[in-house]
């Protein structure tokens, strides 16, 4: 079984095989750290974390670099306006350095919280500064560069396959260059490498332009364009050519385009071998914006009696290339599957290794295992592999628990957490030996008719969060969700 994954630059789904044998280097579009992420935010964190995963139980050692944005991402993705940064700090009364070690450290809980494996390399922005000047200083040297009044500008006509990656018609760009287009440019797509800080502002965050980077050979402060970090983090860290690169569709127009053409040109060697794109989320069908006030943190869902895990399990019914809709109605269908799920995962304490003949078939399937696996090995297609689990499960919750056959049912419940990250195995602890006596005292109970007792023990083990069901083959527990 290989892995076949939608690669945007060669727009359709292929084998993937990394550069070298067995080894993956791949690197995916950090936040931008000015605020708390929104569900929209964590859609793509919990795919590429899928991504991660699937090739990790695949084989592949993969080592992956992320970025953290705290310096020079711009309101207007075009280079001009406030950084976002500095307008977070305006906004919380704090430094952008504040504000950047805040919400960073929100977005790293965030991550733990929905059992996201953490990068190898987590990267800020401020702490490449020299990498990225050397980035400029090579295409400056090569020729790519010039400098106008607010920063030095990479040339994209000199970059003739500029327009390939996202299909872009720079004629028309031209033709419909807005009003606000800084006229000092050569082309509209032309993009800052880097910025200088205005004449007469101070920035908390702001860096000496060395003095043979500037036209007049003067040293003058600045800062980083967005594009140009992911660009030299990326290779500092994983070398010229990456095997994957991630991020949002949303993306590709402008920053993927740049980070293409300021890499290869820098390089001259190809920047990624596969580029891969998750979907937007929308909120109740429309798009998440501040206006709407529909952009709800995982403190809201938290609020609202919904944990992380809920919201893992809301993402990975969608496929990560088709646009999602996040509702509450689908966040509780989420829920509802994981609290059944968790239940299955717990017949594994009521069942026993050797308690299934050999002239009875024992469920689950010795093939579960694999067909999960597969489902995710083409192109990540979590939804069918949630579908799978399902029939897995609603054929071993319909057999008697003397035919489960446990090792076979922990081997299932270890693949779906490797590769969805649910944690199912961790989440369901058996329950106590003092419980599991009043289900037998219940159980004698029943057996001499005495209900009333028989219902005084369901309610005081309700109370400890188990919930007691009879069925034919015997009683079985539950966790009271
Ligand atoms: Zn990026």
């Amino acid at each position: 079984m290989t892995v076949s994954l939608h690669n945007t630059l060669a727009k359709t789904t292929e084998k993937f095989t990394p550069l070298e044998d067995g080894k993956v280097r791949m690197y995916t579009c950090g936040p931008t750290v000015y605020n708390y992420l929104t569900v929209g935010n964590w859609f793509g964190y919990v795919m590429w974390d899928v991504l991660v995963r699937t090739l990790r139980t695949h084989g592949y050692e993969v080592t992956r670099v992320m970025n953290i944005t705290d310096v020079g991402h711009l309101v207007s993705d075009a280079d001009d306006g406030e950084d976002k940064l500095e307008k977070g700090a305006k906004r919380d009364g704090k430094t952008a350095w504040e504000v950047a070690e805040f919400y960073g450290n929100d977005f790293l809980e965030g991550m733990k919280k929905l059992g996201l494996i953490i990068p190898e390399h987590i990267t800020k922005a401020t702490e490449y500064i020299p990498q990225q000047l050397e980035l400029v200083r090579t295409l400056k040297d090569k020729g790519y560069t010039y400098q106008i009044d607010d920063g030095i500008y990479f040339d994209t006509a000199k970059f003739p396959t500029y327009a390939d990656f996202a299909g872009l018609d720079l004629e028309a760009q031209k033709a419909g260059a807005r009003v606000e287009f800084n006229a000092e440019k050569r082309n509209p797509s032309d993009f800052a490498l880097w910025k200088f800080t205005p004449a007469g502002e101070k920035r908390d965050m702001e860096w000496p332009t060395p003095a043979d980077l500037t036209d007049e050979g003067l040293e003058r402060p600045g800062f980083p364009g967005w594009h140009l970090e992911c660009s030299a983090m990326a290779m500092t860290l994983l070398g010229d050519t990456l095997d994957i690169h991630g991020g949002g569709i949303d993306h590709i127009p402008v920053h993927h385009t740049n980070e293409i053409a300021q890499s290869e040109a820098a390089s001259g060697q190809q920047f990624s071998r596969y580029w891969i794109h998750n979907n937007h989320l929308k909120v109740d069908g429309t798009k998440i914006s501040k206006s709407l006030g529909n952009g709800y943190t995982l403190q809201d869902l938290a609020e609202r009696g919904y944990t992380p895990m809920d919201y893992r399990m809301f993402v990975l019914q969608g496929h990560y290339r088709n646009e999602g809709n996040f509702t509450f109605e689908n966040l509780t269908a989420a829920k509802n599957r994981l609290a059944h799920w968790r239940n299955v995962a717990a017949l594994r304490h009521q069942t026993h290794d050797s308690n299934t003949s050999e002239t009875e078939q024992s469920v689950p399937s010795l093939a579960a295992s694999g067909i999960i696996k597969e489902a995710l090995y083409d192109d990540l297609d979590t939804p069918r592999a949630l579908q799978i689990i399902d029939e897995i499960f609603r054929e071993v919750e319909s057999h008697s628990l003397n035919r489960i056959d446990r090792h076979a049912l922990i081997e299932v419940l270890h693949t779906i957490d490797d590769v969805l990250g649910l944690q199912l195995l961790e989440s369901t602890p058996d329950i106590t030996d003092e419980q599991k006596q009043l289900i037998l005292e219940r159980r004698r109970a029943r057996e001499a008719k005495d209900w009333a007792k028989s219902d005084r023990l369901r309610d005081e083990l309700a109370e400890q969060g188990v919930a007691v069901r009879d069925t034919a083959s015997g009683s079985i527990w539950e966790y009271t969700s």
